[in-house]
């Protein structure tokens, strides 16, 4: 009998279709977040079994180099065994007390010492409920209600803060959602990330609370700030009587020891973190000087709480997540990054669709940009330096390239607008693996678009 050749063996999902039809059923698009249910990529969820480092194993038993990492929280891969014991020795304690306890404290520490900007802060379970309380605290201390904020920046997902937002509105499309009073939008005044001039309009006609911001927006894809916009940023925020709210919940405690602040030099009034702090569990917080943090109750009049805030197991994640988070992690997790931006780009230039003689003529049209533990890869000939840029890449190829890397056994987040997560858990081999069946990816693309 003669053996016919077999083409490379597709990984199989029989158990996640099955859970997904469930899923459909239980859960609004089977989902518990938007972009999990990968509908921009054009493809069904994957249902996951458990983490191991940088891998991910699913229900159906296929394996998957992971770079969505929980979206930024395991910057040390998943389930592991420093931030584990600390997890079990805590809930063996007790998972909850309504009580402070000690680990908050050294938490928020810890958490000073790292970041300048930070005297004192109050936690809370989501990043959300921190950009809210950071705007309230705001108002407050300015008397105002208007906020500034950048068209393709995520701030969480609540009503003032949803216009023209990344992350997975940008996904789906969305400009803003119903269920937003008009009154509340309008209290938002949405401009173009690295326009000196449009923000220099909004901060004189406008009575601002709040100048908000990622200092390294990653919710349209990556996308730094121009050179001086950030010092712009804090300038024009202060000239006309406004906080400076600087958004840290991916890049604070990723892109280095003391986030963005330090990698970007640039210093906040009142900071937002989350992610890395709860080490894979639910943390996050808002900080600021203790002048400003001091109007929280009950310190002060401005109101904020939360049954789990400060929970002891997040806290014991976070604790851990960070005592392993020295200078030499972030030269490793730095050096990780540009091996893997490095091959994706060299991966483009080998395999792009229409090689000519010259492989760079040829080479796949993306932009590669990447910060130390971020990475994206935008399917656009041109530079993108805004979000109008970002939604102008070619979504279609983007999501083919995804579809393609997840039959290779890569995990990509599944959408143009987030960024990649590499994790110091990802070894060279993984790396090798990825760039290898990124270059595969991209091979199978049709030529792009005017090509
Ligand atoms: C993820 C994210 C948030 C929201 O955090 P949640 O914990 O998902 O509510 C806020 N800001 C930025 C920059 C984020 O990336």
């Amino acid at each position: 009998m003669l053996l016919a050749v077999s083409p490379p063996e597709q990984p199989q999902h029989a158990r996640s279709s099955e859970l997904y039809r469930r899923a459909l059923r239980a859960l609004p698009g089977g989902v518990n977040s938007p972009v999990r249910a990968m509908r921009a990529i054009a493809r069904e969820p994957i249902f996951i079994a458990r983490g191991e480092g940088a891998e991910l194993v699913d229900v159906d038993g296929n394996r998957f180099i992971d770079y969505v990492c929980s979206w930024g929280p395991l910057i040390h891969g998943h389930a592991h065994a420093h931030v584990l014991a600390a997890v079990a020795a805590a809930a063996a304690r007790g998972t909850s007390f309504g009580a402070p306890t000690a680990a908050e404290v050294e938490l928020a520490e810890e958490i000073a010492r790292r970041m300048p900007a930070v005297e004192m802060l109050r936690m809370t379970s989501s990043g959300t409920e921190a950009a809210m309380t950071a705007v309230r605290l705001a108002r407050a201390a300015t008397g105002r209600e208007q906020i500034v904020k950048f068209a393709g920046a995520y701030h969480g997902h609540s009503d003032g803060l949803l216009a023209q937002a990344g992350s997975g509105l940008a996904t789906q499309g969305l400009p803003s959602s119903p269920g937003v009073p008009a009154s509340v939008a309008a209290e938002t005044i949405v401009i173009p990330w690295n326009d000196p001039g449009a923000l220099v309009a909004a901060t004189e006609q406008h009575e601002l609370a709040a100048v908000l911001a990622e200092p390294l927006p990653a919710n349209m894809g990556l996308v730094p700030a121009q050179e001086g916009f950030l010092e712009l940023l804090r300038e024009r925020a202060h000239a006309c009587g406004a906080l400076l709210v600087l958004d840290e919940v991916i890049s604070g405690f990723r892109v280095a020891r003391g986030g963005a602040q330090q990698l970007l030099g640039v210093q906040a009034d009142l900071v937002v973190l989350g992610k890395v702090i709860g080490g894979g569990l639910p943390a996050a917080a808002v900080g600021g000087s203790a002048e400003l943090m001091r109007m929280l109750a009950p310190a002060g009049e401005v109101y904020q709480a939360g049954t789990l805030s400060g929970n002891p197991l997040a806290v014991a994640a976070g604790l851990a997540t960070l005592e392993l988070l020295d200078d030499s992690a972030y030269a490793r997790l730095a050096a990780i990054t540009e091996r893997l931006a490095g091959g994706l780009r060299e991966a483009a230039a080998r395999t792009g669709a229409g090689a000519g003689a010259d492989a760079r003529a040829g080479a796949y049209p993306v932009q590669v940009v990447s910060a130390p533990g971020l990475v994206t890869v935008f399917f656009s000939r041109r530079e993108v330096r805004s979000f109008a840029d970002a939604r102008a890449c070619d979504l279609d190829a983007h999501a083919a390239w995804c579809r393609e890397l997840l039959a290779r056994g890569v995990y990509p987040p599944p959408s143009q607008f987030e960024a990649w997560f590499p994790s110091l858990a990802h070894t060279d081999e993984q790396l090798e693996r990825t760039i290898e069946a990124a270059a595969a990816a991209f091979a199978c693309l049709a030529e792009p678009a005017g090509a």
